[in-house]
């Protein structure tokens, strides 16, 4: 489990889902799986997240979107893809107007393919992510950037 001096903050974006995978992640915010006893809060301002949760395709309706939430996260920051739609484009990928996963777009730091993702893979995803940033705070700090 990743250390961390702060509690990393979380935005949750539906790119184009379906709601299935997004219902599943709100299911681990609720009291049930809980992913605050991590320490992990949702914000709804992506200047104060830490790691970006994503489900559903790219397409060129959000694309720029995406890229803008993306660039308005401070650094170090990650990025989790969330369900099949995400990490690859699943059944959307031959539609006229779908890009593909998420990372045609902005970088892709976590994978978590599922149709839909259950919640403790979602929260096992996090907890992943907690650890990349970790690292990536550390090179920030070698590289005197932080
Ligand atoms: S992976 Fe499945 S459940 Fe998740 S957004 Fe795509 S179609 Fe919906």
């Amino acid at each position: 489990m990743a250390f961390f001096k702060k509690s990393p903050w979380i935005f949750h974006y539906d790119g184009s889902s379906c709601n299935g995978c997004d219902i599943e992640v709100l299911a681990c915010l609720m009291p049930m799986y809980d992913v605050e006893r991590f320490g992990v809060i949702n914000t709804g301002n992506p200047k104060h997240a830490d790691i970006l949760l994503i489900t559903g395709v790219i397409n060129q309706q959000n694309r720029g979107v995406v890229r803008t939430i993306y660039e308005q996260m401070g650094d170090p920051k990650v990025v989790v893809a969330v369900g099949t739609c995400a990490t690859s484009g699943h059944f959307f990928t031959e539609c006229y107007n779908t890009l593909g996963g998420v990372d045609t777009t902005i970088p892709v730091d976590v994978y978590l393919p599922g149709c839909a993702v259950r919640p403790e893979a979602i929260i096992d995803s996090v907890i992943e992510a907690l650890g990349i940033l970790e690292e990536k705070h550390k090179l920030s700090r070698r590289a005197g950037h932080v």
